[in-house]
């Protein structure tokens, strides 16, 4: 083969897109075979485990099949967004290789709270077995109305595959509320942890403070009032956490169609999770409809490399307790009237 400086520049170029184009065949490949052997262990492991596990001293019988179902979701999961990532934007490009090689100090505070497991990895179990308390008060509301005035609130009598579109719009339009609810003056500081991310890496999504008073419980349970099935309810979990990791990536896309109305897209969360609080912040659905209708919807071409982060000064690393704590306390002082850490985007506020 002649030296590059020899080569004309069209066969150069080629080389490069070949380059290219065998990395990102090797990452479908490397993809595929995870997905191979994940499913092959989770098969095997169906087969050799019972499918209940009965413990006579303490009269309980376990569901051993049911929680491998969902350790499997579990490990499916992160996976598939870090890889899903890396064929969009490139290994060299990918979040995965720099938190492997080389993790800023934002991103090694990512990592920590991920790996102390509260991150949406875990949480996903946290929520899993949240569901369980929401889904026995919710039923319990749900069949009270339906003693009490003769309505049955659902579920609708819908083919499964329609229920889980039905409860997302029902659970976003929650979160919204939820969301818009953690970006008022006295809830800011503990959701401020996840905006003081510098970087977007996939696990951003799991950088969340570990006390979050607004969350899970008050988006689960009216959907478990609304008479969601269980198995719809860990579905929609599942797709909302697994929309969370890609929301976070550094896939440079606002989804087009289903970015401006659907779901939630990178370039606009990056927009909601942006630095300069000189105008609103919106975008706090993860399905935008809410966003249009509420009035919180300002993007429809942001801006891929708009900087975020928050001018509260982080210390980030691997260390995270002291910036947990930090905000804590000023969660608190702000309910005792001794700090004002409100975001601009307050919650009736519009443009
Ligand atoms: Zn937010
Ligand atoms: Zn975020």
């Amino acid at each position: 083969m002649k030296p590059a400086a020899l080569r004309p520049a069209s066969e150069i170029g080629a080389g490069v897109l070949d380059a290219k184009g065998v990395g990102r065949s090797a990452l479908v490949i490397g993809f595929l075979a995870y997905v191979a052997v994940a499913s092959g262990a989770w098969w095997g492991a169906l087969k050799v485990v019972p499918a209940q596990l009965v413990l006579p001293i303490v009269h309980k019988t376990l569901p051993l099949h049911d929680h491998l179902n969902n350790v499997f979701l579990i490990f499916l999961l992160l996976p598939t967004a870090l890889w899903i990532e890396s064929i969009v934007v490139g290994w060299n490009a990918s979040s995965l290789r720099q938190l492997v090689l080389a993790p800023t100090a934002s991103m090694k505070t990512d990592l920590a709270v991920f790996i102390l497991g509260q991150g949406h990895v875990l949480d996903v179990v946290g929520r899993l077995l949240l569901l369980g308390a929401s889904m026995i008060s919710g039923g319990w509301i749900h069949d009270a109305i339906q003693r009490a005035t003769g309505v049955n609130l659902g579920p609708p009598p819908l083919p499964f595959a329609a229920q889980i579109p039905l409860y997302f719009a029902v659970y976003t339009f929650f979160d919204y509320w939820t969301h818009r609810t953690d970006h008022t003056r006295l809830f800011w500081p503990l959701h401020r942890y996840h905006h003081s991310a510098e970087q977007f890496s996939v696990v951003t999504s799991a950088r969340q403070h570990p006390a979050p008073f607004t969350a899970v419980f008050i988006v689960n349970l009216p959907l478990a009032v609304l008479g969601a099935p269980p198995e719809v309810m860990i579905y929609v979990n599942v797709l909302v956490v697994g929309i969370g990791f890609l929301i976070h990536s550094r896939i440079e896309s606002d989804w087009g169609f289903v970015g401006r109305w659907l779901v939630q897209s990178p370039n606009h969360h990056r927009l909601h999770h942006k630095l300069d609080m000189s105008y609103p912040t919106g975008h706090f659905a993860i399905m935008p409809l809410w966003d249009r209708l509420f009035g919180t919807w300002y993007g429809d071409h942001p801006d891929p490399k708009l900087a975020i982060g928050v001018d509260t000064p982080y210390r980030h690393g691997f260390f995270v307790p002291r910036d947990m704590l930090r905000d804590y306390a000023h969660f608190w002082m702000g309910w005792f009237g001794r700090r004002n850490d409100g975001p601009e985007s307050d919650l009736f506020r519009k443009r």
